[in-house]
């Protein structure tokens, strides 16, 4: 692993399998000029799996002194809509990446790609087929049998231009007739045996409306658009690999712009969530998470919505590195990197989730002050602000204990403790309800120990955050955890059958402390003592809702430390 610093990872020059190609393709002359894409399929949101590809082709661009484009592969009218475009250039932003131009489209060469579709017709490299999709499958053969020619394969080149100009005219049904390149049946590799590059699909597309009833296939897309765009290294994940001899097939057979080369890594995968847009689609629809930004989607946009800043994905993605060999990671991986730049960078706020009230006895009624607290200890800059303190205070349930174990360092009966930038405290009384629940507590106070320092010297074991009542916001908070109950949900079909019932749990009641109430969105705090929050979409001053990105533990530093 790389242990780059989040705030100078640019500074350091990277190596890997593909950046090592790319520095000997400009030092031998072969590349003048470094072009990448990032070509997300716009039937979905992305995910932090597309966040890898997203570094990978966007940095190497920055590095190299390139451009990267965004490309969207909209050859599927059937799947794409508006929302997934817009959801997608909003998050490659957040990411920190930008691109030179309006993003591109695989659409915006429909023309240039139905041309060339012609000219493999006309050279004798394509032809129309009439098989269906069942036949088709018997006649592709399997692994270890050669496939068989279509009965269709050796008609002309003429009858093939006549019938592919009238699938464009709209004479025939879906699925009736497709265009297929004129290889090899076979051949050993599978998608050199005739690879169907275009079918008919009636529907009208986002941008080209009704223009088309036919489209290319990703295949006869995706190097054909590489080539127009001039791009020098086409990055994908490793399941494109067996598609490189057929990329590198109809490159040739194609009087394209210029040569672009396809080079594969292994994709990101992480424990305990799904990666795959069909299971990612599958939780929205049917309703198992709150939309494509539920905070607990492995999903960009949620991530964001979860108060996961986008610096420390993309230092989790340089960590991971580019390799070719397929690895699972866990979580907690991204979130020791998530803490690791929250702990420099969130200032400091106290909030009691699950409010126990304190009166203190000695403190005059009416009375108020208030008193100076650090925003952020590892980060000067971040200055000072005042809290309100005053003879009402909560403090949280469990911070208390009526019969408390000798390891227990917070409050009981008798016992002393500071509360944070305040003062000590000391438990005189315990009130309960009628059914013997505890609901306030009487203390005294030292109002010499003001700032948390008593000048007898006199030493507490315990600091507890508090949240003053006259003057605390009241938030609902929202509490996540993993959406899988199994490691690898997504090797079965059922998935659905092992989501955590507990991974969201809502507090409602919850005492921020003023400043709190009006917090940014998209501004991450930490909690004292609790871990990480962010307000969630739709949190107002008056109804704050806060998401928790995460505890202040880190499990990942724990493993690392025990090696
Ligand atoms: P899915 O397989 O879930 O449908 P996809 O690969 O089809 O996802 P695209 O929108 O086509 O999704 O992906 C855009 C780019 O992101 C592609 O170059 C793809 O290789 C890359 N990508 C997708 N998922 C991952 C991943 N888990 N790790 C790394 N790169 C990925
Ligand atoms: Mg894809």
């Amino acid at each position: 692993m790389n242990h780059s610093d989040t705030d100078d990872d640019a500074a350091k020059e990277v190596h890997d399998f593909i950046r090592d190609r790319v520095r000997e393709d400009l030092a031998s002359g072969a590349t003048k000029s470094v072009v990448t894409r990032f070509p997300p399929e716009p039937n979905g949101y992305l995910h932090i799996g597309h966040a890898k590809s997203i570094c990978l082709n966007f940095g190497v661009a920055e590095e190299f002194g390139g451009v990267c484009n965004l490309r969207f592969d909209d050859t599927n009218p059937a799947k794409e809509e508006q929302e997934f475009l817009d959801a997608i250039e909003a998050d490659v932003r957040w990411m920190g990446f930008k691109w030179d131009d309006a993003p591109r489209h695989a659409s915006d060469y429909f023309d240039t790609l139905y041309a060339w579709a012609e000219h493999l017709i006309t050279e004798g490299h394509a032809y129309v087929d009439d098989l269906n999709a069942e036949e088709m499958r018997e006649y592709r053969g399997t692994l270890t049998e050669p496939g068989k020619n279509s009965p269709h394969r050796d008609r002309t080149p003429e009858e093939n231009l006549d019938l592919f100009r009238r699938m464009k005219a709209g004479e025939f049904v879906d699925g009736a007739r497709v265009l297929r390149a004129k290889i090899d049946m076979a051949s050993g590799n599978i998608n050199m045996r005739d690879p169907v590059i275009y079918r008919i699909i009636k529907k009208p597309h986002p941008r080209t409306g009704d223009k088309w009833c036919i489209y290319p296939n990703y295949d006869f897309a995706h190097g054909q658009s590489d080539a127009i765009e001039g791009v020098t290294h086409s990055l994908c994940t490793l399941e494109f690999e067996d598609h490189r001899p057929l990329y590198e097939w109809l490159i040739a057979h194609l009087p394209t712009p210029s040569q672009p080369r396809q080079y594969e890594f292994a994709r990101l995968n992480m424990t305990y969530t799904v990666l795959s847009k069909r299971r990612l689609t599958q939780l929205v629809e049917e309703g198992h998470v709150n939309g494509w930004d539920d905070p607990r989607m492995p999903t960009l946009s949620g991530l964001r919505r979860r108060g996961m800043p986008p610096e420390a994905i993309r230092d989790f993605v340089s960590r991971l590195g580019v390799t070719k060999s397929d690895s699972v990671v866990e979580p907690a991986v991204l979130d020791h990197c998530v803490r690791e730049h929250l702990n420099k960078h969130a200032e400091r706020r106290m909030a009691v989730l699950n409010p126990l009230k304190v009166v203190i006895e000695n403190y005059p009624e009416g009375q108020s002050e208030e008193l100076e607290a650090v925003n952020n200890p590892e980060d000067e800059g971040a200055g000072m602000r005042m809290v309100p303190f005053g003879r009402e205070i909560y403090i949280e349930q469990d911070d208390f204990m009526e019969d408390p174990p000798k390891k227990f360092f917070r409050l009981g009966p008798g016992r002393e403790v500071r509360l944070r930038w305040a003062y000590f405290i000391t438990c005189t009384d315990v009130i309960k309800d009628d059914a013997g629940n505890i609901v306030e507590l009487r203390c005294t106070y030292d109002p010499e120990t003001k700032g948390g320092n008593a000048p007898d010297g006199r030493k507490v074991k315990g600091t507890l955050h508090w949240v003053s009542a006259a003057d605390a916001v009241d938030a609902e908070v929202h509490q996540y955890d993993h959406l899988f109950t199994e490691p690898n949900p997504g090797k079965s079909d059922n998935f659905v059958d092992c989501l955590n019932p507990d991974s969201l749990t809502t507090l409602t009641g919850c005492k921020l402390e003023p400043s709190l109430g009006a917090w940014p969105v998209g501004q991450t705090v930490q909690f004292e003592r609790l871990g990480y929050f962010c307000p969630d979409l739709g949190s107002t001053a008056e109804q704050p809702v806060f998401n928790r990105t995460m505890t202040l533990r880190d499990t990942w530093a724990k493993i690392q430390a025990k090696g």
